[in-house]
């Protein structure tokens, strides 16, 4: 059987094909043992009208490598094309965004000398299902999904991760202060499966001072996870504060297929100049080779790397305080690399993979969710209506009953209104009416739902959805 493993790679748009050009010239003369299979992603593929910016052929290709380099690409603009990323994200389960942010101080200006983290991004849920609604003529909203087992893999993959790389914190921002049970879940989970971890320490913060804290004390921190919308921000914010947009890869991991990249776009502007950073892109590949079975290449290619930085040789987005560095293009950049492997940095802390680098993880361990009691013991009613003030509202609804269900509050986007509501509400059309069993925590029917609802309607009322409210092993699943 060959030792080689093949690979898909996509040379991309604008700065793509010099940065990957140089990055496979680097990779392969420190020995990779790739076989390459290209594909055509991106600007081109999106204006032949393919809405996701590849062809139906090319996902062939990655079925079968399950391992994808891609240079960035760019997105046409105008509405109706799709995110590759997102559609590639969504096809192979790539549920792990790992994105390893470091100063490179004092040969690359940054304002944190000091800075070696790696933020490892739940990829699936969260704000990012794309569900969202105009309920109301004033009110719009998006559905935020954190599940147990999404929860568990990512913060499974970030303490894994931290113990195959020798790494002594994790840390994980939540905003559960707020959302008491979405962000709690998260938060649960992460305090959870730390247990199995004890040589490890953990934190949690408020994602708000959580987010202060990491931009300026960066060297407090070292491997964080989070959900999906605070990754996205926080990895772009961590990734800028070590001097380039043009330094970081990033490695997006699934259960069967992993993409690796730069963080940065295709950077039109700098297109064909032989002027890129092509680092981005090569610690992604670096991050694949470790992927792939590789990681003795992978620090050989990180050292000499290393060692080029040190020795002052630059691309001009990166300035050194150094007197003596040197501005070159993106394939003198390569040469200066190649000339460099088998040699390792002075300076900077040695790259040391090992082929435990990555992690697959296993069958959740968490205890099984299936014997918890589920029971039905209200509903939200959510109407659009702008015909009075809330107490008139109130003294309607109070008036529909059914079947072991009665109103028990009325609020709006959260704020109570009735009974006895706050005087100084800024007034929408959009409420919420609670309907709950008089004797509280007693279930209801599905179908004392449905004659509520018909009585709403009989009524004159527009309901715009209905959220049922469950009691879990007798704690309320809902926010009250
Ligand atoms: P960009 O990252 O391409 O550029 C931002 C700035 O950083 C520019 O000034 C650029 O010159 C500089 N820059 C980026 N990479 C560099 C590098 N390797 N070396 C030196 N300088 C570098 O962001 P943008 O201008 O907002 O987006 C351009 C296109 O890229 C858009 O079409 C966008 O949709 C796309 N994009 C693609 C990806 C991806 O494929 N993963 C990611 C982000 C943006």
């Amino acid at each position: 059987m060959s030792d080689r493993t093949p690979i898909t790679v996509a040379y991309g748009d604008g700065i793509g094909p010099e940065i990957m050009d140089a990055t496979l010239r680097i990779i392969q003369a420190a020995g990779a043992k790739i076989d390459i299979e290209v594909i055509e992603v991106g600007e081109k593929v999106y204006l032949s009208g393919n809405v996701t910016g590849i062809a139906p052929s090319s996902w062939d290709s990655l079925r079968k490598t399950k391992v994808f380099l891609k240079a960035p690409i760019t997105t046409p603009q105008g509405s109706g094309y799709k995110s590759l990323n997102v559609a590639t994200r969504k096809m192979f389960g790539l549920y792990a965004n790992v994105r390893p942010c470091v100063s490179y101080h004092p040969f690359i200006t940054t304002k944190h000398p000091v800075m070696d983290l790696v933020i490892v991004r739940e990829n699936e849920e969260d704000l990012y299902s794309g569900i969202e609604y105009r309920q109301t003529r004033q009110v719009t909203q998006a559905l935020k999904l954190i599940s147990t087992t999404g929860t568990e893999k990512i913060v499974r993959y970030a303490f894994e991760f931290a113990v195959k790389n020798k790494r002594k914190k994790v840390t994980c921002f939540v905003k559960d202060n707020i959302m008491k049970i979405t962000d709690g879940l998260f938060h649960k989970i992460f305090n959870e499966i730390g247990e199995e971890y004890p040589e490890i320490e953990k934190e949690v913060w408020i994602v708000d001072i959580g987010a202060a804290k990491l931009a300026t004390a960066p060297e407090q921190f070292d491997v964080l996870v989070m959900e999906n919308l605070y990754g996205d921000i926080l990895s772009d914010v961590t990734a800028q504060m070590t001097g380039s947009v043009g330094l970081a890869g990033s490695a997006n991991i699934g259960d069967e297929f992993a993409m690796f990249e730069a963080i940065h776009g295709s950077a039109p502007r700098r297109a064909g100049q032989n002027s890129a950073n092509p680092s981005g892109l090569l610690l992604g590949a670096v991050m694949m080779l470790v992927h792939i079975g590789q990681p003795e290449i992978a620090s050989k290619v990180h050292n000499a790397w290393l060692k080029t930085l040190e020795e002052g040789v630059h691309t001009y987005d990166i300035r050194s305080t150094l007197n003596d560095s040197i501005t070159v293009g993106t394939r003198e950049f390569a040469d200066e690399v190649i000339k460099r492997l088998g040699q390792k940095p002075s300076l900077f802390k040695i790259a040391e993979y090992s082929s435990e680098g990555h992690h697959k993880v296993e069958k959740s361990k968490l205890k099984s969710q299936a014997n918890i009691a589920k029971d039905l013991v209200g509903v939200d009613v959510f109407v659009d209506w702008n015909s009075g003030s809330p107490d008139d509202l109130g003294n309607i609804m109070s008036k529909i009953q059914a079947e072991g269900l009665e109103l028990s509050s009325i609020s709006s986007r959260g704020v109570k209104v009735f009974p006895e509501g706050s005087p100084n509400i800024n007034q929408v059309d959009h409420w919420r009416c609670r309907y709950e069993n008089p004797e509280k925590g007693k279930t209801i029917t599905h179908s004392a739902i449905i004659e509520l609802l018909n009585k709403i309607r009989e009524h004159g009322f527009d309901f715009i959805k209905t959220e049922n409210l469950y009691n879990f092993d007798g704690v309320s699943g809902f926010s009250l």
